[in-house]
């Protein structure tokens, strides 16, 4: 099978390459088009799939890329439709991602693994789900203990943690290698099927390791600093915590 390229996974500041249309399909709504290469993330893991733009080589023409997805292991780009048609097979097309709502969200999701790393190492607590937008998230953690004076604990440590300027690495590891990393599957249910033969990391070096398919910036210092705007129960166990990221004065 032919190798499509999906940079967002080994280069997450990849925002713009040059690509030849693989496959169009224009049978429904909205016409949806594989690359031979892309740096749109497809979604995933609580982060929101890319937005952006194909612009046609030739002629200059362009398409609004309004989503993403994994489909059968490629990235299936959703376009708006337009009354001059798709795009066609073979087009050469320049991809470029909305930069800054990726990037929002790079800074956003690496706040969040923070937060989680904060959180299981000083609570021991698992996560149950979690949620972005750019600028914004949640994260559920099974955490019967936590209070108001916990929180507000818990985001003076997560901005102590951020301003260490710890470094953000992605590896891929063999499965067997993944999994004897103690701790490495921090939701409380292992989501990753057994076919999978290689685990994608992402660690906060010092602060949090973790199976992850998403998009982070490369050092904590990218991410600046954190606000907790709520906390609620979803239970007796169940616990919300929803957090910002502060944007600095201009
Ligand atoms: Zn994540």
């Amino acid at each position: 099978m032919e190798v499509r390229e999906q940079l967002c996974y080994s280069d997450a500041y990849a925002r713009t390459v040059e690509a030849r249309i693989a496959t169009v399909d224009d049978s429904g709504p909205a016409p949806l088009v594989v690359l031979d290469r892309t740096v749109f993330y497809p979604g995933g893991g609580g982060q929101p799939a890319d937005r952006g733009l194909l612009l046609r080589t030739t002629d200059g023409r362009s398409w609004t890329v309004r989503g993403a997805r994994k489909a059968g292991g490629d990235i299936v780009h959703e376009l708006e439709p337009s009354p001059d048609g798709a795009p066609s097979r073979d087009d050469v097309v320049t991809v470029d991602l909305d930069w800054a709502r990726r990037y929002a969200l790079m800074r956003t999701h690496t706040a969040l693994h923070a937060l989680c790393g904060v959180v299981w190492r000083d609570h021991g607590a698992l996560v149950t789900g979690g949620n972005m937008e750019p600028g914004g998230g949640r994260m559920d953690f099974e955490f019967e203990r936590m209070s108001g004076d916990l929180v507000d604990s818990i985001e003076a440590t997560v901005n102590a943690e951020l301003a260490q300027k710890r470094d953000v690495r992605v590896a891929v590891l063999p499965r067997a290698e993944a999994f004897a990393i103690p701790d490495l599957i921090r939701t409380k249910v292992n989501l990753l099927p057994d076919a999978i033969e290689e685990i994608r990391t992402i660690e906060i070096v010092g602060l949090d390791l973790q199976a992850d398919g998403g998009t982070h910036v490369s050092n904590t210092s990218e991410v600046g600093s954190i606000r907790v705007t709520g906390y609620e129960s979803k239970g007796r166990i169940n616990k919300r915590i929803r957090l910002e990221l502060v944007e600095p004065e201009t």
